[in-house]
């Protein structure tokens, strides 16, 4: 079994910082990502509130910077899926690639698209139902589409679509929105946005090819067909906590709990970034819990290695 000081879960921003950090402290150290290092930023594709890029930079350049800077100084990746961990020390990780052995862990696997769970929606995934409108939004070049959802990534998602689209429905279950001020104003300026509020969606159809939504208005019970080509789902996020669930503490909604040191309530496991509890959700905090998470990692490992 492959032995390491310190095995990092999870390859965005506090994965990468966290390597970046532990490399730097002379611990051997191991990234293990299961899709694309740099995590979910890699489909924005403009940030502009990470500071020291005042005109922005895209997420995946971001990311790819973040990896090349962690490498750079140590840090070994491998591609696997993470699907157990041993509950007592050395912890031994089990992957899709074999078994790792780790002194200390920190667990950074953020989280994922939440699904809207009704009928339709796994047949026409990537047949018209999307959860990423950077990545796809390209595909329905003057076509109508429906955005799900009243928060910041529902209308960035809108806005950007836009750009693309003949039309854009946003679909939100409330009649008010919960994205921030700045992207209320925009959205309500763009002529191509139409706001269906109050209302849900309760089957997408179609045969080959999606062709439209079941919705129902949520105050007067009515239901009605939405013809459409698409419709992005941006209903916010879910953690990937799912393979240590038994292993640290988790809150109601399975977010990891840590104190402020990003201890879990499992000695020498560590977590950070948006798997954790009352995370913000910002790169710059998952860059922050990172290095934070690395400096106790450090910490235990020297002190458990007297
Ligand atoms: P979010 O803030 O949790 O919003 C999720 C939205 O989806 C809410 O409007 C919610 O409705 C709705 N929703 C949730 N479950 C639903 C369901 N089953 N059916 C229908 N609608 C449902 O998630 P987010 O927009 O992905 O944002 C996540 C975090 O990233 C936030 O902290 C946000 O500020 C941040 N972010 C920031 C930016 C930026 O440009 N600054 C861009 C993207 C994201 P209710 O409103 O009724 O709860």
């Amino acid at each position: 079994m492959s032995k390491h000081e310190v095995i990092i879960v999870g390859g965005g921003p506090a994965g990468l910082t966290a390597g970046l950090y532990s490399s730097r402290a002379g611990l051997n150290s191991l990234l293990i990502e299961r899709g694309v290092v740099g995590g979910q930023i890699v489909n924005a594709t403009i940030v502009e509130n990470y500071p020291g890029f005042p005109q922005g930079i895209s997420g995946a350049e971001l990311g790819a910077l973040m990896h090349q800077q962690a490498v750079k100084y140590g840090v070994e990746v491998v591609t696997a899926e993470v699907t157990g961990i041993s509950p007592k020390q050395p912890y031994s990780i089990s992957t899709t690639e074999g078994d790792f052995e780790a002194k200390a862990v920190i667990i950074t696997a953020g989280s994922e698209y939440r699904k809207l769970g009704i009928l339709g929606e796994e047949r026409f995934t990537g047949h018209g139902v999307s959860y990423c409108a950077t990545c796809d939004g390209f595909f329905f070049r003057d076509k109508e589409v429906a955005v799900v959802g009243g928060g910041d990534t529902a209308i960035t998602d809108a806005l950007e679509l836009t750009r693309h689209v003949k039309k854009v429905y946003i679909i939100h279950r409330r009649d008010q929105l919960r994205a921030g001020q700045i992207l209320q104003q925009r959205a309500f300026g763009e002529p191509k946005l139409e706001f269906v509020w109050s209302t849900v969606v309760e089957e997408i159809l179609g045969d080959e090819l999606l062709s439209g939504l079941k919705l129902r208005n949520v105050e007067t019970g009515k239901s009605s067909i939405l013809k459409l080509a698409g419709i992005f789902v941006a209903i916010g996020l879910t953690p990937n906590s799912q393979s240590f669930q038994n292993i640290v503490d988790l809150d109601d909604t399975g977010y990891i709990v840590t104190d402020e040191i990003m201890t879990t309530s499992a000695p020498g496991i560590f977590a950070a970034g948006d798997i954790r509890k009352n995370s913000p959700r910002q790169i710059g905090v998952a860059v922050g819990d990172g290095i934070t998470a690395a400096i106790s990692a450090f910490k235990y490992v020297q002190e458990n290695d007297k």
